[in-house]
């Protein structure tokens, strides 16, 4: 584990040497000034104390309407939601809440940073399991095999970071039958699931009746509505697994910052707030992609997230660390090595790119990255 997350150092070394950074995955771009106003207003309207623990009642309402409406699954709001600061505290919280000292998770690689460091803080043991090289498909066989009767859960991401693969619906079948027929839970990032191209659909545990009743689905909106700093999100899962889930965050954080989860109440009630993102995100990986034909970067395809891996064997036989640090520290532009998603060595070195920036960022990285 490491001491420090590579998106800190990351950013940090962005900084020190004035580098363009499309390493940390945040927007450059501004948010919804209604939205911004919509906060504001609740501050000025007196909604400043705490809210209820679970979190704002009509915001939970306005939830799980768009759950019915875009996943077909009725969740009740008093039971069944839960506001949380950020989806990284919503899969801590999950993972606290169920794991035992000696339980198994399943943890497909690369995965976000989180993970492995929430399992052991309960005593448990994260299995490491490589999806498949070069594109990230998911090795059924592998996570078959790696079951046994100390496997507690499975931890998925989808669209995922950092290679911003999607999952099929037959892979959501296949995960369904794993974790009925071994009676596992599920803890599901979903963080970038309004953040899906190509009109493909995203696959949402929640889609899946028998998947949701073991499953704690995490969401985040800073990454859904630009302003990754308000730090606020949600867990959706049945009620008995949310007893457990509050019972951890009643304690912990107790409730989240009312302005904010009234004001996004407010927003999210115009469903255009969500449908139009993937358009104007997917606008941003097309031009993107564009611009990097110019180079000698190899990119992998990416299908959601804010997120495109890139291979550099053309370039240089560094490895990604080393390739990323002499990137930002030589050339001016920061990534993040997607090593960093592994605990031991990564099979192939990949830098990840991210994509949501405003235009001018990503010509004038690109304009950097032509003379690599
Ligand atoms: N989720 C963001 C990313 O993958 C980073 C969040 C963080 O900095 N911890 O870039």
């Amino acid at each position: 584990m490491q001491g420090t997350t590579i998106f800190t150092t990351m950013s940090a070394l962005a900084q020190e040497h004035n580098a363009i950074n499309l390493g940390q995955g945040f927007p450059d771009f501004p948010m919804s000034p209604v939205l911004m106003e919509a906060v504001n207003q609740a501050m000025r309207s007196g909604f400043n104390q705490y809210a209820p623990m679970a979190g704002w009642l009509p915001l939970r309402e306005v939830l799980a309407e768009k759950i019915d409406y875009l996943y077909g699954q009725s969740v009740h709001p008093d039971t069944e939601i839960t506001i949380t600061p950020g989806g990284t505290y919503a899969i801590y919280t999950a993972f606290t809440s169920i794991l035992r000292p000696g339980d198994e998770v399943l943890v497909l690689e690369p995965a976000y940073d989180s993970y492995v460091p929430n399992i052991l803080a309960s005593h448990a043991k994260p299995v490491l399991i490589s999806l498949n090289q070069p594109y990230f498909s998911i090795p059924w066989e592998e996570i078959q095999a790696a079951v046994n009767e100390r496997t507690r859960a499975i931890i998925i991401n989808t669209p995922h970071n950092p290679s911003g693969t999607i999952w099929s619906a037959a892979d959501m079948q296949k995960l369904q039958q794993l974790v009925v027929s071994n009676e596992l839970y599920v803890i599901s990032d979903e963080v970038y699931e309004h953040l899906v191209y190509d009109g493909e659909t995203h696959q949402s545990v929640l889609r899946y009746p028998d998947l949701f009743q073991r499953s704690f689905a995490c969401f985040s909106f800073g990454k859904t509505f630009h302003c990754t700093g308000w730090k606020i999100g949600y867990c959706v899962a049945p009620k008995e697994l949310m007893q457990g889930f509050r019972k951890i965050h009643q304690y912990n954080c107790f409730s989240v910052h009312t302005p904010s989860q009234v004001g996004i109440a407010e927003y999210l009630k115009d469903r255009s707030s969500y449908l139009e993102l993937a358009s104007f995100l997917q606008e941003k990986r097309d031009y993107f992609i564009e611009l990097m034909r110019l180079t000698r970067f190899n990119l992998l395809p990416s299908k959601g997230s804010y997120f495109c891996c890139a291979g550099y064997e053309a370039i240089s036989e560094l490895p990604d660390l080393d390739f990323a640090l002499h990137l930002t520290r030589e050339h001016g532009v920061a990534t993040i090595p997607v090593s960093a998603f592994y605990q031991d060595a990564q099979p192939s070195p990949y830098i990840r790119f991210c994509f949501a920036k405003k235009k001018e960022t990503l010509e004038a990285a690109v304009e950097k990255l032509r003379k690599v």
